[in-house]
């Protein structure tokens, strides 16, 4: 394996990050797994097969819990220091992970002008799908092939996730066809997303990351709703870990700045 210079670990509420990056920032290792439960021996776990000697950058929901970090970061200012490496200027960053989703401008240098989050309701957050494709018995990565399949929508009106599975599994067992009552399911998120995107001035292009940007619906469903084209990097999931890596590179003493 090519030579480990730096390593982010982004120890998100519904999945752990982690990325080994080399001297020009290219991410050469890559891990990802579910967080458990017991988060904490799940990181030392994690950490003690990673090299040693090679700086740790950390963000995320546990991001304090990985005490060996080199430097702590927050997840805004990684995600806008992953997302600068492909946007390589001014532009916007969605992020949709499992239990919240965040909305970055950022200017040219890739320094935050303004951001917002949405980690209050599960509503425009990848947990919207996820619930539905549990109770569909469905790997939510399945939930946007059935999507593509529909050849019409049909709207889900409720505004919480909780609501929303409920209507979708009536819609379903009132004889409408899951592939359009799933489209609709994804409709109902890139609008929330698109909603919260709007609340703030955004400026192109738009780059969208988290583990949810790799359903290409809710790519192109947010490029509808914003009316602007969408860039999803390789390994979207990723953007987090890999800007908490390069922040670490670039860190030449331990801090703390969250
Ligand atoms: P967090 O940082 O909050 O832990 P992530 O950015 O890692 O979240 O994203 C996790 C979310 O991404 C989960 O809700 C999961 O369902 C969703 N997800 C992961 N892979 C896919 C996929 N291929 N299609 C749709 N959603 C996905």
């Amino acid at each position: 394996m090519e030579r480990i210079k730096a390593i982010g670990i982004d120890a998100g509420s519904t999945a752990i990050k982690v990325v080994g990056i080399n001297e020009k920032g290219n991410i050469v290792f890559y891990k990802v797994e579910p967080t458990s439960f017991q988060m904490k021996p799940q990181l030392e776990k994690i950490i003690e097969e990673l090299p040693k000697d090679v700086p740790i950058g950390a963000t995320g929901y546990g991001g304090d819990l990985i005490s060996n970090a080199t430097i702590t970061a927050s997840e805004i200012r990684c995600h806008s220091k992953g997302a600068h490496l492909f946007l390589k200027g001014p532009g916007t960053v969605i992020d949709i992970g499992g239990q919240d989703s965040k909305v970055i401008v950022i200017d040219q240098e890739g320094e935050v002008i303004d951001f917002t989050m949405n980690d209050k309701c599960a509503a425009g957050t990848g947990r919207f799908l996820e619930t539905t494709a549990w109770r569909l018995k469905t790997p939510v990565e399945e939930m946007a092939r059935f999507a593509e399949k529909a050849d019409r929508e049909v709207q889900v009106s409720s505004v919480c996730a909780v609501f929303a599975e409920s209507e979708v599994i009536s819609m379903v067992a009132k004889g409408e066809p899951m592939e359009a009552v799933i489209k609709g399911l994804h409709r109902a998120l890139a609008k929330r997303v698109a909603s919260l995107a709007q609340s703030l001035n955004i400026i192109p292009p738009i780059l969208l990351s988290g583990g949810v940007a790799q359903n290409p619906v809710i790519k192109s469903m947010l490029e509808e709703e914003l009316k602007e084209k969408i860039i999803v990097p390789p390994y979207p999931q990723l953007m987090g870990a890999l800007g908490a890596a390069i922040i670490s590179m670039e860190s030449k003493t331990k801090v703390t700045n969250r």
